[in-house]
């Protein structure tokens, strides 16, 4: 049985990262009318208290999305937009007392041609997410499996309308996560090549973690796709952890959405501001 456990984690600066990333995505595919269908494989709880027990004890979202909520100043169009969905969610209040996992930020976003189709294995997060889904005002659209996301996906690709984005968000708590992840957007571009595939990877002292965007780049080149990776790093590896013990982690992203790139060029020196803890605070964006 798996130990991991989103709740206390949630709104960590691996959240602020990967969601504003997500969103930025999302936002941009949705300029077309198009029907999306955006796929989640690895969903958690759905949502998330702050005030709870599981985030209070872990702190870590005081230094994640708490931090850049008292960043002064104005920040860059993604973030901007990052913080707003974030506030309509918790009903247009700037004090956040709830934070959207993934898939209640996706669906904040969905609209009537487009669907949602998210994984989770442990069974106290897939009732939470249950709830969370099934009292939802887009629950038609939503569909929930109870199942391994990287396996589940292929059944699902192509998408009828051929337009989609897939978010893989394992929690790496199996050495075999990474191996998985790679053969999961092997598999996934062959079957979906012009699809937009949003992988999270931990920056942590692991062979497997430092050679996964290697093996993400070496999958999308031999695919002949374009590819970014955003890395974010808010302390030195071994400087003792306010908040949590990770200390960087990266987006991967092959076929990103237009402008992508430029985005990111403007948000992450803005995170390293807001949330780097020491002088170790850096980011990286690199593409192909
Ligand atoms: N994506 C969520 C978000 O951003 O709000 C957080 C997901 S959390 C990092 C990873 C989740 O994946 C955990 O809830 C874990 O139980 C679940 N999980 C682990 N292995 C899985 C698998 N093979 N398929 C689906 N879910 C899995």
């Amino acid at each position: 049985m798996f130990s991991y456990r989103h709740a206390f984690h949630a709104g960590n600066h691996a959240d602020v990262l990967k969601h504003t990333v997500w969103l930025a995505i999302l936002e941009r595919l949705m300029q077309k009318d198009k029907g999306l269908m955006l796929v989640d494989t690895h969903a958690g709880a759905g949502v998330y208290a702050l005030k709870g027990e599981a985030a209070s004890t872990s702190g870590e979202a005081e230094h994640g999305i708490a931090a850049l909520l008292n960043h002064d100043g104005d920040l860059p169009d993604p973030l901007q937009r990052y913080v707003e969905v974030l506030q309509a969610f918790n009903a247009g209040k700037s004090h956040i007392t709830h934070y959207p996992g993934s898939p209640a930020l996706s669906a904040q976003l969905l609209r009537e041609q487009d669907q949602l189709q998210v994984f989770e294995v442990h069974p106290t997060d897939q009732r939470h997410l249950r709830n969370w889904a099934q009292n939802h005002a887009a629950a038609k659209r939503i569909r929930m499996h109870q199942a391994d996301g990287f396996a589940g996906t292929k059944s699902l690709l192509p998408p009828p309308t051929r337009r989609g984005a897939l978010l893989c968000d394992p929690s790496y708590e199996l050495k075999s996560d990474y191996a998985h992840v790679a053969q999961w957007l092997q598999d996934g571009l062959l079957r979906f090549a012009t699809g937009v595939f949003a992988i999270w990877i931990p920056q942590i002292a692991r062979l497997e973690a430092n050679e996964l965007p290697r093996r993400l780049r070496t999958i999308a080149q031999k695919a002949q796709k374009p590819w970014l990776h955003a890395l974010l790093q808010v302390r030195g590896h071994n400087s003792t952890a306010p908040g949590g013990g990770l200390s960087g982690s990266s987006m991967f992203i092959v076929n990103p959405t237009f402008e992508l790139h430029e985005q990111l060029q403007s948000t992450l020196p803005l995170l390293v501001k807001a949330l780097g803890q020491d002088d170790h605070a850096r980011f990286e964006l690199t593409r192909g």
